[in-house]
């Protein structure tokens, strides 16, 4: 199997970049809406197709389930009601929209 960038026919090129916005698109949008750094998502979506959007995923699902600890500043897992290093009560950790 050949795989060499130069023997992709021409008609290839515009698709791949037309798959690195929309990754990228969909990181940004994705990223803006869970308070992530949205810019450096995005941008990090342009530079892969499909692994971009793979260690995205992974970073933002399955570590950045954290929040911190109001007490002792340490990462517990994100929906957790004591920190489970200093027993600190954490309060709900979406911000109130009452005002
Ligand atoms: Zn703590």
């Amino acid at each position: 199997m050949k795989s060499d960038a130069s023997e992709l026919p021409l008609w290839a090129w515009p698709l791949i970049a037309l798959l690195l916005l929309g990754q990228a698109t969909w990181i940004y949008r994705d990223a803006q809406a869970r308070g992530e750094r949205k810019f450096l998502w995005g941008l990090f979506g342009l530079l892969n197709f499909p692994s971009s959007v793979l260690v995205y995923l992974i970073v933002t699902r399955a570590l950045a389930r954290r929040i911190e600890c109001p007490a002792c500043q340490g990462r517990i897992p994100a929906g957790s009601r004591f920190c489970p290093d200093c027993g600190a009560q954490i309060p709900s950790h979406k911000p109130s929209r009452d005002s």
